[in-house]
């Protein structure tokens, strides 16, 4: 169902106006999580000042550890509902298992499948039976066709809309959190149909490193950029290292906008 054989042409997902995988440069920005109202408002505020349609902020964290900030849950689901309403913004928010999942898909514009659940079958037939589309992370150590089988349990339950998301993987190099696969994108695009976005945020973990790994996936065929940005990355609660500040978010988007205009 994944393959570029499989339907004619390149799959388009709309979410909430915004079309992923046609001509335009899809640009989804936010915090990692969402914190609390203020945080949440402030940063949707400037998102939407940049022209960026989508808002991206978990409710629901996934973690390293048990003990940092596992998300405020339903109450920052309704924190999201608040800010769509407010900003017309389209909501970019993940489900990390099945128990929640109906929450997260009542109040998200799209879902996101975090890379740590890349292979979380359940999730994934969970996914697939969603109303609304989904954003598949790659696992940090998953193959391409790994990935891709991924989306297939997803595809196979009926929903057809997904988009694939690289946000680096786990490799030898130490100066950076992941290694931005590059090349995996235009190796995506000749075997997939679904469009490709690229999370240059999860992929370093270095705000210095942000733009530049951003700008290489727009230059490489992504269809969209996942990034993360805080109004106050000092204080951020979850990556606060790797959120970019407003004045680059904004520096990024018109960059990135550049960078996809010439190819
Ligand atoms: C996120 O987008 O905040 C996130 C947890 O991403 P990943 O699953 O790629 O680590
Ligand atoms: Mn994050």
């Amino acid at each position: 169902l994944a393959s570029a054989d499989a339907v004619a042409g390149r799959t388009v997902v709309e979410v909430r106006g915004v079309r992923i995988g046609g001509p335009d440069l899809a640009l989804v920005g936010g915090p990692c999580g969402v914190e609390s109202r203020e945080q949440l408002f402030t940063v949707a505020r400037y998102v939407a000042e940049t022209g960026v349609k989508l808002l991206r902020a978990g409710a629901f964290k996934p973690r390293t550890s048990p003990y940092a900030f596992q998300g405020l849950g339903l109450e920052g689901l309704r924190l999201l509902e608040e800010v769509r309403r407010e900003f017309d913004l389209g909501i970019v928010t993940e489900a990390t298992e099945v128990e929640t999942f109906d929450a997260v898909e009542r109040s998200a514009d799209m879902v996101q499948i975090g890379a740590r659940n890349m292979q979380n079958f359940a999730l994934l037939r969970r996914a697939g039976r969603c109303h609304k589309p989904v954003l598949l992370k790659r696992g940090p150590s998953a193959t391409l066709e790994e990935w891709l089988y991924a989306a297939e349990y997803v595809l196979g339950e009926g929903n057809r809309n997904v988009v694939l998301c690289e946000r680096g993987i786990r490799t030898w190099s130490d100066h950076a959190r992941n290694t931005l696969d590059v090349s995996v994108v235009p190796a995506a695009k000749a075997l997939t149909h679904l469009p490709v976005m690229v999370d240059p945020s999860h992929a370093t973990g270095r705000r210095d490193l942000v733009i530049p790994c951003g700008l290489a996936g727009v230059a490489a065929g992504a269809d969209g950029l996942l990034v993360e940005t805080h109004c106050n990355p000092e204080k951020a609660l979850s990556d606060g290292p790797q959120a970019l500040l407003p004045s680059d978010f904004i520096r990024l988007v018109e960059r990135a906008q550049a960078v996809h205009r010439a190819l």
